[in-house]
């Protein structure tokens, strides 16, 4: 079987890979073992998820994936955006805080995750855009998931995807979106 890197060792993150690519051998930095770590420093999800699959293939010389994604708040102009993670500086409690903080009062709490999804082998730089909607709550509900989860209400689920199961969040998630569409692109 064909194998791919997926610049990741996040365990949740590379279950949902294997499930959607299957015809591919997926494998992690770690298993690899290699030292894997790359600056995010682009501008937008497609400049750091290029930047990953390229750093990844440049170190082991098989096809990789990298994927960026992050939380895009209308009345904040899209940020947090590609600097979801490192928000506040601090935890993802941190982020989620300085978030209700920024739209405290304010009724406009539209909001969207984006996932993209970059594929480079050498050759080939294939790239696929996921996107989930929803709106941020007032105060975060359930504790599932991670980041931001617990306040984003999902339009599609009817709930935050920190109640909803993790086999509900992957049916609509941006990262599921832009996976599958990935997927196609492979020819799987
Ligand atoms: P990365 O793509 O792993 O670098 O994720 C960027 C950041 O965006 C994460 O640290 C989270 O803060 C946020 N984020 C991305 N996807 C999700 C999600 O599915 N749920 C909650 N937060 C997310």
């Amino acid at each position: 079987m064909k194998q791919i890197v997926i610049a990741s060792n996040n365990a949740g993150k590379l279950a949902e890979f294997r499930e959607m690519l299957n015809g591919y051998t997926v494998l992690s930095p770690k298993e690899l073992d290699l030292d894997f770590d790359v600056d995010e420093t682009g501008e937008t999800f497609f400049d750091n998820a290029l930047l990953k699959a390229r750093a990844l293939y440049e170190l082991c010389g098989l096809p990789a994936l990298a994927d960026d994604s992050g939380l895009c708040v209308d009345a904040l102009g899209g940020a947090p955006g590609v600097y979801s993670a490192r928000y506040s500086g601090g935890t993802d409690r941190d982020n989620i805080d300085k978030l209700l903080r920024e739209l405290k009062g304010n009724p406009n709490r539209a909001a969207h995750f984006v996932s993209c999804i970059v594929y480079y082998d050498g050759e080939r730089t294939l790239d696929a855009v996921g996107e989930t909607h929803g709106q941020i709550t007032k105060e975060p509900q359930g504790d599932g998931g991670f980041g931001y989860d617990p306040i984003f209400y999902s339009d599609d689920l009817k709930k935050t995807f920190g109640v909803a199961s993790s086999e509900e969040k992957n049916k609509v998630s941006h990262r599921a979106r832009a996976l599958k569409i990935m997927a196609e692109l492979l020819g799987l």
